[in-house]
């Protein structure tokens, strides 16, 4: 849609007020709203003015005072608002120089899909994020106590869950069994149909929804493969849809990638392919079909795995997720059938078209801007510097002997380690000035700073567990 057809929109729908939102360094949306009348076709070229300085990440700006640019192709209108309001992604530019601000997600994915035109190697990077997520009827943390923090009671499901049910019917769903009886053991059936609606009604096309794994409440739903850019919008729209929908339903949604010890964690599996003159490059003869351009992609991958996970796996929980047993990868390995390797090839469908790699170490903490970029990066390079990614490991690796195991590279065990990975591995990531060392540097640090040594400084439950004693 363009700026005119939007505010041609904005008349004929009635919409009151329109709100602008933008993607902050974590990946959380921030917004502030405007009268509709605010919006005319100038505001997509001169922006909106706002005070930046209190945003997370952003405070180092001399300069606080910003623009927001609208961007007329992502509106859409709020299904949760009494008053009827369209909302709108938008850029962010310094208002003197009119340059996009380089600390700003966005801006780093549209310099990526730039800089992979100017390559040759590709005009197009698809990009599709399975992401799953927890629903929960009840969520208690308190931090401060330490006695009790983190807890999470009456689950949807779960056997012997403390929530009051009187009567019980039954028909729970048993441990690492919720992939996927029909109800009524699956209560969330109308929930995540109701998400599915709300996405396709902001115009995002959905492939499935379903139960997932983990005992009790958790979900996914799968959105059709879309650009870099316009996939890393799609996301931000999905967990507001869903966290909303959620709300409605007096439930709550949380995208942590370990909110249960003991059952599966959250991933967001993504699958990535690269596209040249309408023909897909990855379909091929080699392994698993895939193409030498393919190969190196994965090859990229691997090689810049440990640093990529300061991005994919952003988070402290991230690494309790990364842990045998659970479905996620903890090796830095591919593979066509293995769903224990980082990096599966599917094999669903022998159409050239549908040849991808899924990279299954991310999880939905990620900022999906930084983090999509992040791996298209690593595939470049991988393909720009020939990297052969190894032979496949086509055993389950959980199984492997462990001289064997030895050998294959790990994903990082931390956050800690992985930002140490990133610090020390990071120029493939500069190529095109895609990212800046600002916005490393930045994002290492703020990590460093506010995260690790806040959950660092706190006694965690299972050290009154193992040490209360000693
Ligand atoms: N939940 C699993 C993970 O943490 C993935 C399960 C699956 O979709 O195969 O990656
Ligand atoms: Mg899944
Ligand atoms: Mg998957």
């Amino acid at each position: 849609m363009t700026p005119e057809e939007l505010v041609k929109k904005i008349q004929e729908e009635d919409i009151k007020l329109v709100d602008v939102r933008f993607v902050d360094l974590l990946g959380t949306w921030q917004h502030f709203t405007v009268p509709a009348h605010v919006i005319t076709e100038e505001v997509f070229e001169e922006g909106l003015g706002f005070d930046g300085s209190s945003i997370r990440g952003w405070k180092s700006i001399n300069e606080s005072d910003m623009l927001v640019i609208p961007d007329a192709a992502t509106a859409f209108v709020d299904p949760f608002t009494e008053v009827n309001t369209l909302n709108i992604i938008c850029d962010i530019v310094d208002p003197i120089t009119k340059e996009p601000y380089q600390r700003h997600p966005r801006a780093i994915a549209k310099k990526a899909e730039e800089y992979l035109k100017s390559t040759g190697i590709a005009d197009i990077a698809f990009f599709g994020p399975e992401l799953e997520f927890f629903i929960f009827d009840d969520v208690r943390f308190d931090v401060k106590s330490n006695t009790s923090y983190y807890s999470v009671d009456s689950i949807e499901g779960i056997w012997n869950s403390g929530k009051d049910e009187d009567p019980n019917l039954g028909y729970k769903i048993r441990h690492k069994e919720g992939y996927f009886p029909v109800p009524p053991a699956d209560t969330l059936q109308d929930l995540r149909s109701e998400i599915v609606l709300e996405l396709e009604k902001a115009g995002i096309e959905v492939e499935a929804h379903h139960h997932e794994v983990a005992t009790a409440g958790q979900a996914e739903i799968d959105i059709k493969y879309a650009p870099l850019l316009q996939q890393a919008d799609n996301v931000m729209k999905y967990k507001y849809l869903a966290k909303n929908v959620a709300s409605m339903y007096g439930k709550t949604i949380t995208f942590m990638p370990k909110p249960l010890a003991g059952d599966n964690g959250t991933g967001m599996h993504t699958h990535q392919s690269l596209w040249k003159d309408g023909k897909p490059l990855f379909a091929g003869n080699g392994y698993a079909g895939l193409s030498e351009i393919g190969l190196y992609y994965i090859g990229g991958i691997l090689k810049h795995g440990k640093a990529l996970a300061a991005f994919t796996n952003p988070t402290t929980i991230s690494y309790k997720r990364l842990i045998p047993g659970f479905e996620a990868p903890i090796n830095l390995a591919y593979s066509s059938r293995n769903r224990s390797a980082a990096i599966r090839i599917p094999m669903y469908s022998p159409s050239p078209k549908a040849k991808r790699i899924e990279v299954r170490f991310p999880d939905p903490t990620a900022n999906p801007y930084l983090a999509f970029t992040a791996m298209l990066m690593a595939g470049l390079d991988g393909i720009i510097n020939k990297i052969d990614p190894g032979e496949p490991l086509d055993k389950n690796i959980y199984d492997l002997p462990p001289e064997e195991l030895a050998r294959v590279n790990k994903m990082p065990a931390s956050l800690e380690e992985a930002l140490n990975e990133l610090e020390k591995d990071y120029e493939f990531l500069l190529r095109g000035d895609v990212f800046t060392e600002d916005l490393i540097k930045t994002w290492i640090d703020y990590k460093r700073e506010n995260e690790i040594k806040y959950v660092n400084s706190i006694p965690h439950p299972a050290e009154f567990y193992l040490y209360f004693d000693v």
